[in-house]
């Protein structure tokens, strides 16, 4: 019933349909960080955070909260990133293959890691 051609990486749909769900809640996820962090999601705008005055907002302390919090900020807009670049694979039909040589990634390393854009080979290098 299933046949698929050997030399084309083809994903079974049931790996992709549950893929594209978990990269789903991980966007859903991301943003809510991010709209949690104070970041709008949809730009590099931050607010300021909250319940610092302007007094306090000098100090060595606020200055480190602030840096966490930007880091926080980046990680997660790099999580979001990395979904929605994977997304757009899936839509064009590139989602699985190794953007360094071509090869297929492999279902075991996609369903391990989802967001893999290397194959094994290349991931090592
Ligand atoms: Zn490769």
């Amino acid at each position: 019933m299933n046949s698929t051609p050997s030399d084309t990486p083809t994903l079974s749909p049931e790996l992709l349909t549950r893929l594209r769900k978990e990269l789903a809640d991980e966007r859903a996820a991301a943003i809510h960080e991010l709209e949690q962090l104070g970041a709008d999601p949809a730009s590099e705008k931050v607010a300021p955070i909250q319940g610092i005055d302007d007094n306090f907002a000098d100090s060595a302390a606020a200055t480190a909260e602030r840096g966490e919090q930007l880091a926080f900020i980046e990680n997660a807009r790099e999580r979001l990133a990395g979904v929605d670049a994977a997304l757009r694979k899936m839509d064009e039909g590139s989602y699985g293959v190794c953007e360094v040589c071509g090869a297929p990634i492999g279902e075991a390393r996609l369903e391990a890691r989802p967001l893999s854009v290397r194959c094994v080979n290349c991931a090592g290098k």
